[in-house]
């Protein structure tokens, strides 16, 4: 139920509180000596108080899926990663709680993810052939049914935010490498130099994949080299949906590759009915168009967000050899994040405000 005339400023209130916990139909916070302006003044708060309930939100979020092994992770690091999940969750929610967009807060989840060093996207962003950092992101209001994605960027310390831009400030939908980089620095977006985008985890995994390149020139490249592009989903108080996603791509890549997470369709994608954010080998997902599949089996054949979500990863994909997983929302702000791979970094917080926080299965 959307709430019209009392969108976002009057459920910011949360009028609930206007209300006495003993006996709201009567003791109102205001004193009103009529009866009928007391009924009337009564009525309103309720009335906007069941509006607002009737808006659910929820967010939900990914840094990534891949081979994730309890032992190769330190339980300091898993406490840390776990606690950035669960800071970009509520930072997203946030957002919603506050009758922000569903973009807004979707992003808003992913800069913080950006800004970790653990996930595959901004900072902690995977190294390509060259050595060089080189990040894809993706956005789609699903309301507007808007998109903006920036592909092959070099120094953009927010990817999100840039993707954002295209969507919000140009013509286009897809900007890539150099004209996407002319286009950032006059949107005022943030660069940042080359040695803050270094972690010698990513910089191992470079090596580690030259060398196995060197053995098995054609051999595919280790699920953990990777696992960790970023995510959100998010459903606002207007009911509308948006996916937001970036990475830093494959570890190793090069020629120019593009992943999934940008392209519209296969690793993002958002209408007014389900919000998909895509994690895995994006090889796979722009084959099998993932993220669209998923919204068209809700969209023709009125499929459950679940069953179209695991019947699209755990089928389809893994039939043709694609490992990864989504996030996946449905207008009502049921979540379903099904993934083939051992493990997924993924948060929610859904409509009841439960807080979920998970990585193996
Ligand atoms: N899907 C990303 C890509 O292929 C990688 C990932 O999700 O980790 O670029």
């Amino acid at each position: 139920m959307h709430l019209g005339l009392f969108d976002n400023w009057t459920c910011a209130l949360e009028p609930t509180r206007l209300l006495s916990p003993s006996s709201p139909s009567v003791a109102l916070p205001v004193k009103i000596k009529s009866p009928t302006l007391h009924t009337l003044y009564a009525f309103l708060v309720m009335s906007i108080s069941s509006a607002c309930a009737a808006a659910p939100v929820a967010i939900a979020i990914h840094g990534g899926a891949g081979t994730i092994e309890r032992s190769q992770i330190s339980a300091a690091q898993e406490k840390a990663i776990r606690a950035d999940l669960e800071r970009a969750a509520k930072a997203g929610y946030a957002v919603l709680q506050q009758g922000g967009s569903s973009v807004d807060a979707s992003v808003a989840a992913v800069v913080i993810l950006e800004d970790s060093p653990y996930f595959n996207a901004g900072k902690g962003s995977v190294f390509n052939a060259n050595g060089v950092n080189e990040m894809d992101a993706a956005i789609m209001d699903g309301a507007k049914r808007s998109a903006g994605a920036i592909a092959g960027v070099h120094r953009v310390r927010n990817p999100i935010l840039l993707a954002r831009k295209v969507m919000q400030n140009s013509n286009h939908v897809m900007l890539t490498g150099t004209g996407a980089e002319t286009f950032a620095r006059q949107q005022g977006i943030k660069f940042m130099p080359d040695r803050y985008f270094y972690t010698e985890a990513r910089w191992q995994q470079l090596l580690d994949a030259r060398k196995l390149e060197r053995l098995q020139p054609r051999a595919a490249l280790p699920a953990k080299s990777y696992f960790g592009t970023v995510g959100a989903v998010a459903l606002d108080q207007q009911g509308g949906l948006a996916a937001a996603t970036s990475t830093g791509g494959m570890t190793n890549k090069r020629f120019g590759r593009v992943g999934d997470a940008p392209v519209i369709g296969a690793g993002t994608y958002a209408d007014r009915r389900c919000a998909v954010s895509a994690t895995g080998h994006g090889e796979f997902f722009i084959r099998s168009v993932v993220a669209h599949d998923i919204c068209a089996r809700v969209a023709y054949r009125g499929d459950s967000i679940k069953k179209a979500a695991e019947s699209v990863i755990l089928d389809e994909l893994k039939v043709i050899g694609g490992e990864g997983g989504v996030i996946a929302m449905d207008s009502q702000g049921s979540v379903s994040m099904p993934f083939n791979s051992s493990g997924m970094y993924r948060a929610s917080i859904d409509t009841a405000g439960v807080l979920v926080v998970e990585i193996y299965e």
